[in-house]
């Protein structure tokens, strides 16, 4: 029996991709070993998007070959973003690596796996394509009660920043009887929450039936018995149809998250980065959104430091943020990509001033962040608890993505996976405090009404 380690890089695309990868080689009679050190391939699934990604690729690449220079792993796999972003160059670079796989090839890694064990050196980087593996056949790897549901791969807009549309291709779409399949898969494995993930949830289906099919296909999720929450990451902002927002509405089960990544408000900037809109409308959006869903927790990303931003768009960019007042702020510094058209523009700024905005930006948002989770003291929430520290247990509510955002603090203590409600009794800048008040029923399959997630 060959024991085979798969190491994930990168987002939770790349996970899902790895937990198919897992039941593919399990399928194929292969033992996935999380832990040893000592096996007989180990295989590397690969993030390419920033720099620092890249640098972490090669060091756990070059980790595993050191490894089998010293004979406690046979065989070095190199799959994912990375060496479907490098190609050749990453294959002469790491000459002792037995595998270099581009993206997509989930089904097809027992095949690859038996021909390195063959003693051949696979090399096959072509055109990003999709192969998922049979619906059944996924080895989730994380908590049972939470799972991601890729609905999507590949990304067609433009933004000129960015990489992914160059390795992870363009928008393709899993039908939507694919997908059920799968939801229907996750809950029967103990998911309660699943998060629909993509580059772009909003681009849904347009590529198989002609137009944006989020809202049928959320319609359809809705429906699964023993799911609690849907939950959606990322949307792309001219996308939020009024058909989309008022299926949210409807749909007990879809919770009034959002998670936007705008990535600036000053027009210039965003004409720059190939992106739409600009402050103006992103707040009339946030308007609309909050009528119809009061209690809407909205995240969104920004780049500070794009090439030509100067002290007045960076401070547009943070008027911006004060008015908008965002449940959840990420940013990055920009990050230079070779290839894309950012790279090219002459205006790059400085390294000093792109980290001095960041923590400007990042600490304008925590104050803007504890202003909005002092309001949930005295408030109900319901939580999902997921794991316990010092006699208190910690989950997340319908305001918290998995490892991106904030938790909750709970008194006392309880099972993993359960859905409490709770009182909140206590908020900091992420997270907040809270006393168990009582169980939660399971959601209802159907809700005609328009519903608040939360009560007074
Ligand atoms: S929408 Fe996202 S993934 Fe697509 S090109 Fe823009 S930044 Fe990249």
């Amino acid at each position: 029996m060959k024991t085979v380690r798969l190491v994930t890089l990168g987002c939770a695309k790349n996970q899902v991709d790895s937990e198919e990868i897992a039941g593919v080689l399990r399928e194929r009679g292969y033992t996935l070993d999380p832990l040893s050190e000592r096996v007989d391939a180990v295989i590397i699934n690969t993030c390419g998007f920033l720099q620092t990604a890249k640098w972490e690729g090669a060091r756990e690449i070059r980790k595993a070959l050191t490894r089998k220079a010293r004979g406690t792993i046979k065989h070095v796999v190199v799959a994912g973003c990375l060496s479907q972003r490098e190609g050749s160059k990453m294959a002469e670079a790491f000459p002792k690596a037995d595998a270099m796989i581009g993206v997509g090839q989930m089904a097809r890694f027992g095949e690859i796996l038996d021909r390195v064990f063959a003693g051949e050196r696979v090399i096959e980087i072509g055109k990003p394509s999709h192969l998922w593996a049979d619906v059944p056949t996924r080895a989730r790897s994380d908590a049972p009660w939470s799972a991601y549901l890729k609905i999507s791969e590949g990304c067609d807009h433009q933004c000129s920043f960015c990489t992914i549309p160059s390795f992870r291709g363009p928008h393709q779409s899993k039908p939507i009887e694919r997908l059920m399949s799968e939801a229907r898969f996750l809950a029967a494995s103990g998911a309660r929450e699943i998060n629909l993930i993509a580059q772009d949830v909003t681009q849904y289906g347009y590529d198989i039936y002609g137009k944006f099919t989020l809202p049928e296909l959320l319609g359809k999720l809705n429906e699964i018995e023993g799911v609690d929450w849907i939950r959606m990451l990322y949307f792309y902002p001219n996308r939020l149809t009024d058909e989309l927002i008022e299926t949210m509405c409807g749909s007990a089960k879809v919770l009034p998250y959002i998670d936007i990544p705008l990535q600036h408000a000053h027009p210039e900037i965003l004409r720059k980065m190939k992106r739409p809109w600009d402050g103006e409308r992103y707040l009339r959006l946030f308007e609309r959104l909050r009528k119809a869903m009061p209690e809407c927790a909205i995240r969104t990303t920004f780049i500070v430091g794009f090439p030509g931003e100067t002290d007045e768009h960076f401070e547009c960019l943070l008027q911006f943020m004060r008015e908008a007042k965002l449940d959840r702020v990420g940013a990055f510094s920009y990050s230079c990509e070779a290839g894309t058209p950012a790279a090219e523009m002459r205006d790059q700024v400085a390294v000093s001033v792109k980290r001095e905005r960041y923590h400007r930006l990042m600490s304008e948002q925590q104050a803007i962040s504890l202003e909005l989770n002092r309001k949930w003291i005295g408030r109900r929430l319901d939580v999902l608890l997921e794991s316990e520290d010092d006699g208190q247990m910690i989950g997340r509510s319908f305001r918290d993505a998995p490892e991106i955002d904030g938790v909750v603090f709970v008194d006392g203590m309880d099972l993993p996976g359960e859905m409490i409600e709770v009182e909140i009794t206590g908020a900091e800048e992420y997270d907040l405090r809270a006393k168990p008040v009582g169980r939660r029923a399971r959601t209802a399959p159907k809700s005609q009404t328009l519903r608040m997630a939360v009560t007074n």
